[in-house]
């Protein structure tokens, strides 16, 4: 079998195929780790600084190990490329045909039943909606797979696709008459003859969430995971370990119980009464939570004292729910959807309401019109411990940001990863001639009143100097609109502003129009690629704490004092320092890239704590004038 010297040499397989190819002694050496711990069964920690090649570094020994691999992504569009762009290309280096897949969400695939229903049914509304479905079942006929990707032409926001698609709520599986053409079944079939499977972390963690349950699980076994973008998974994973429930869950589901009912002709008076009965006991109960925002939650005895009749109220509402569905003998493959819907919302309720476990932190998030009950693990590191790393031989975990001052101790413990083999591969950018990291001096603490001007006037100074061309990243979103307003008349440059449209709509207008500012907040920070020169300016308002009166930071960071440590050095320092690695990774995506980092928060050279970010950070040439930067532009 070919080995990894043939592929990643100079001159080698992929010097040879592809014309932008440069050998990177790190991209090798990684390699050679993650082709070490598949061959020997051990988990692996890899820090990969960007520019190394990593995908290619963990996907070629994959492909080689002869195991059934999963890798799971951050996000879908990562799987895509993967699939599309990478193992398409690998492909053409192997002589065997390559045996790959891919799995998403099953809301990204057609309902073959739903667009037959459509059909006869009149659920179209709109000339709109007329037209996207003469697409979705003309492609039908050919689509191998069923995933709406391929229909690039039906819009983003489609009202009708989500009517369409194949989630769960509403499918009969084995029941329905079209299972064993179903593009659910077609992808698991795909994934049970596949050697890689490429997920996203998402659908990997209800995945084991769900291993256990009498559902089963949506992955065929595999030997192996290797999770890229691996810092994301502890609150992903927490989602998923967790619970949620919410009054939208209530609602939705009483709409498709009475569509439903009507379409398959069991509709009747009895059913009609308990959705109705059902939507008043869910508007009582959920209007005993009328704050805003996350809201702590923890005495469970005294919410039960008060307010145990309103709770009883709605589970019996939707056992009676149940119960009604369950006597419609006529119409068990779609009744049995609905009923395990309603159950599922029983427990969730149950869970939440009664249970009051410790090791979990609960809390109540409304907005506006919704409200979530939620409660997630406070400690993963158990959790993970139990149902992947003593379970999965093999779990490889890369990324970017995984070491905090140069150890991947926090990392190690958030996860429950004592023991583990770590490798870091230094960045292919030579950030001290690419980079110039500014922090401007006489600012304010950004805690106080008088931060949010001054910053203004730092940032109209910066982003003269640079031409525009930058991404101004907040904590807050508070914290952005009061800059942006300041500035917003102020400034010659074409402005963006988080929340004002789609974020790819946003990063598509930065990208087109000269000297662009984008104000934005958490989901810029990371998972945004922008190369040249477009993006040559990232500022960061402050150091990226996390929220401490946050429920579940709250919660954590009490677990931490329980179990002898210092919260603050042991978890918020370290999480907001690799949360700031993010942020600044956005500007250096390229060797000929270079650009001026600004961090408007001096406590990172004035704190003694500042050194642990500055020891996290690559090593950028540092300056505390705006002079420098200027010149840095001027060059
Ligand atoms: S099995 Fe489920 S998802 Fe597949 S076509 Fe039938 S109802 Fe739709």
């Amino acid at each position: 079998m070919t080995s990894l010297y043939s592929f990643f040499s100079q001159g080698g397989l992929l010097a040879q195929s592809h014309p932008q190819y440069e050998f990177r002694q790190g991209q090798l050496e990684m390699a050679k780790a993650v082709e070490e711990a598949l061959r020997e069964r051990k988990h692996l920690l890899v820090e990969a600084g960007t520019g190394t090649g990593k995908t290619l570094a963990y996907l070629i020994p994959a492909l080689k190990s002869g195991k059934r691999v999963v890798i799971s992504t951050g996000t879908k569009n990562l799987q895509e490329q993967l699939f599309f762009k990478d193992v398409a290309f690998l492909q053409t280096l192997f002589e065997k045909p390559l045996s790959v897949c891919y799995m998403k969400g099953r809301n990204n695939y057609l309902c073959r039943q739903k667009l037959y229903d459509a059909e006869r049914e009149p659920v179209l509304h709109g000339l709109e909606e007329v037209r996207e479905y003469q697409l979705i079942r003309d492609w039908e006929k050919t689509t191998q797979m069923g995933d709406r990707i391929e229909l690039a032409v039906l819009p983003e926001r489609s009202t009708l696709w989500p009517r369409l698609d194949a989630r769960s709520e509403m499918c009969a599986g084995q029941k329905c008459p079209q299972f064993d053409r179903c593009f659910i079944t077609e992808m698991h079939r795909r994934a049970v003859e596949s050697d890689v499977i490429i997920v996203n972390h998402h659908l990997f963690f209800a995945d084991l969430a769900m291993r256990d349950q009498a559902f089963g699980a949506l992955l065929p076994d595999y030997g192996a995971v290797i999770f890229d973008e691996a810092h994301e998974i502890e609150d992903i994973a927490g989602q998923y370990f967790g619970m949620s429930v919410s009054n939208y869950q209530v609602q939705h589901l009483i709409r498709d119980v009475a569509d439903v009912s009507r379409q398959k002709l069991f509709a009747s008076p009895e059913i009609d009464r308990a959705l109705i009965d059902l939507g008043d006991r869910n508007e009582q109960f959920f209007a005993l939570f009328p704050h805003e925002g996350r809201n702590a939650f923890s005495n469970h005895r005294r919410f039960l004292e008060q307010h145990g009749e309103s709770y009883a109220e709605l589970t019996l509402s939707l056992e009676y729910l149940c119960a009604r569905l369950e006597v419609t003998a006529n119409a068990v493959e779609y009744t049995l959807p609905l009923v395990r819907r309603a159950r599922l919302i029983q427990q969730g309720l149950r869970f939440w309401v009664e249970e009051a476990d410790n090791k979990f932190v609960y809390w109540t998030d409304r907005r506006q019109r919704g409200v979530h009950l939620q409660a997630v693990p406070i400690d993963l590191s158990q959790t993970l411990s139990a149902r992947l790393f003593d379970r999965v031989p093999s779990v490889i975990l890369t990324s970017a940001t995984l070491t905090v001052a140069g150890t991947f101790d926090y990392t190690q413990t958030r996860l429950g990863l004592p023991q583990v083999r770590t490798l870091r591969v230094d960045s292919q950018y030579d950030f001290a001639r690419q980079v110039l990291f500014y922090v401007p001096p006489q600012l304010p603490d950004p805690r106080s009143n008088l931060f949010t001007e001054r910053a203004a006037r730092e940032v109209q100074g910066i982003l003269e100097a640079s031409g525009g061309r930058a991404f101004v990243l907040f904590t807050s979103y508070q914290q952005m609109r009061a800059v942006y307003d300041r500035l917003k008349d102020e400034l010659d440059f074409p402005l963006l502003l988080h929340g004002d449209a789609p974020r790819s709509a946003l990063l598509e207008a930065f990208r087109n129009q000269r000297g662009a500012v984008l104000f934005g907040t958490s989901s810029f920070w990371q998972g945004v690629d922008v190369q040249g020169e477009q993006l040559s300016c990232v500022i960061i308002d402050r150091l990226p704490f996390a929220v401490p009166s946050d429920p579940v930071i709250a919660a954590r960071a009490q677990n931490v004092r329980e179990s002898g440590g210092d919260p603050f050095r042991d978890y918020q320092i370290p999480q907001a320092a690799l949360t700031l690695k993010q942020g600044f990774g956005r500007l250096i995506r390229s060797t000929t890239d270079r650009g001026v980092l600004a961090l408007l928060d001096n406590r990172i050279t004035k704190q003694a704590y500042g050194k642990i970010f500055r020891d996290s950070l690559p090593p950028y040439r540092f300056t505390d004038k705006l002079g420098d930067v200027q010149d840095f532009f001027d060059v």
